[in-house]
């Protein structure tokens, strides 16, 4: 295996034993016909199936060239790109789904945009195989994140994406956590630019992304980059809050001049549950900040490696 191969190909496997046999008979011949060393880092994300074996005999086929991290348990997709970003010895390096849904095919696509100067380059798929729900959801979370955040992508979910070395070495040095890693790659790109990519049904098996990862994902993405959801809030209670000093206003003029009332009870109780509310969105938006701010401080080992397979050079 070179010490420093030209290309390191990095995929998260989480449950995908109906899927790896094709993923290595349609990467391995790509890579080879490129003409270029290479490297292909698997990680098993904590998989309940077979990944693992198929993994290992893969390895054992192909050692010159696959290396597999095995995680203990399952961290989520991110973190088993992160363990191999801090692995990588590459100068360009591609991550790529493992369930068949970015062809292998259209690495070259991406490899020659790399080789016409950009330091990242993004997949945007053209015409996407997912769920409607899916696509809508995208739609939307798209136009959150470009409200909140400067980040400037078609496709945030597409994770064929090739990065040049110095973006992964600052990725890995920024520590992050829970992070969305096109988005943190792109705020240290000088150069990016994005290329369409094929996109295809799920190869076998479902999605391990459920409705709720999903909205977690978000989450993180937006308060991982930017303060202004919490900007926003504040205006948003500093409207509120005019808005009920001039009803404490007009009520007590009309307690002044036009005597005791008791009706508009139940007005008082919807104004007071409509700020009841904003008021506990508040408190949800600080914690989601001060949870991130001490998953920092805390700087826990994030992921547990129980084994890695690879020849060392010499
Ligand atoms: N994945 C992972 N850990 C997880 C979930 C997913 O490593 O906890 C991997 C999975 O094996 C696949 C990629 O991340 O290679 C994308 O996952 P999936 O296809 O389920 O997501 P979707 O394409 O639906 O967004
Ligand atoms: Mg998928």
């Amino acid at each position: 295996m070179s010490a420093t191969p030209q290309l390191s190909v990095v995929i998260p496997v989480y449950n995908e034993e109906l899927n790896l046999p094709t993923l290595f008979a349609r990467l391995y011949p790509v890579l080879d016909a490129l003409g270029r060393s290479y490297e292909i880092i698997f990680t098993n994300d904590g998989s309940a199936d077979r990944s693992f074996m198929l993994l290992q005999a893969q390895h054992a086929a192909r050692p010159d060239v696959t290396r597999v991290i095995d995680f203990n348990a399952n961290y989520g997709q991110h973190m088993a790109i992160m363990a191999a970003f801090e692995r990588v010895r590459g100068s360009i390096i591609l991550t790529l789904d493992a369930d068949l849904q970015n062809p292998p095919e259209e690495i070259p696509k991406l490899l020659a945009k790399m080789d016409a100067g950009h330091d990242y380059v993004g997949g945007y798929r053209l015409e996407r195989h997912d769920s409607s729900f899916r696509k809508y959801a995208s739609r939307l979370v798209n136009l959150v994140r470009k409200q909140t955040t400067n980040i400037e992508m078609t496709d945030q979910g597409c994770m064929l994406r090739a990065y040049s070395r110095p973006i992964i070495d600052a990725i890995v040095r920024s520590g992050a956590i829970n992070t969305f890693i096109p988005a943190l790659a792109y705020s240290f790109s000088g150069n990016p630019t994005e290329v369409g990519v094929r996109h295809e049904e799920r190869h076998a098996g479902v999605s391990n992304y459920s409705l709720y990862k999903l909205i977690r994902l978000n989450f993180d993405l937006i308060t991982g980059f930017s303060l202004a959801p919490l900007q926003y809030f504040t205006m948003f209670a500093m409207a509120c809050s005019a808005g009920s000093l001039l009803l404490v206003l007009i009520l007590a003029y009309r307690r002044l001049f036009l005597g005791a009332e008791a009706e508009g009870i139940f007005t008082l109780f919807g104004v007071v549950f409509f700020l009841l509310s904003v008021s506990m969105v508040g408190i949800g938006l600080i914690g989601e900040y001060v949870g991130r701010t001490y998953q920092v401080v805390r700087a826990r080992q994030r992921y547990f490696v129980k084994e890695i397979l690879e020849v060392r050079e010499g």
